[in-house]
């Protein structure tokens, strides 16, 4: 299926209370990150919040996922970075 939703290819997966949605190979670049070595090195991860959500259960799926991804890729905890550790944008404010 041809994907024309620009949006969708921002970041790798997006999560919402109810489920983890991947829409963008691992392997391919994303422009998530604000510079060139989070979008060319970095898997985006994007947490769909509203005041009204159960923050919760996204930081629960998201733990998961995350999980899941060192484990696959095989590597550790240090791997992990914020949107701010790249640009100094706050974000993520909610973690
Ligand atoms: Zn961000």
């Amino acid at each position: 299926m041809k994907d024309n939703n620009v949006r969708s290819r921002l970041w790798h997966y997006t999560i919402d209370p109810r489920e983890i949605y991947h829409h963008l190979p691992d392997n391919e670049i994303a422009h998530h990150a604000g510079n060139e070595e989070g979008n060319t090195y970095g898997i985006g991860i994007e947490l769909c919040f509203n005041k009204d959500g159960n923050f919760d259960k996204i930081f629960d799926n998201s733990a998961k996922l995350v999980a899941y991804l060192l484990k696959f890729y095989n590597i550790d905890i240090t791997a992990i970075k914020t949107h701010h550790d790249f640009t100094g944008k706050d974000c993520p404010n909610n973690i």
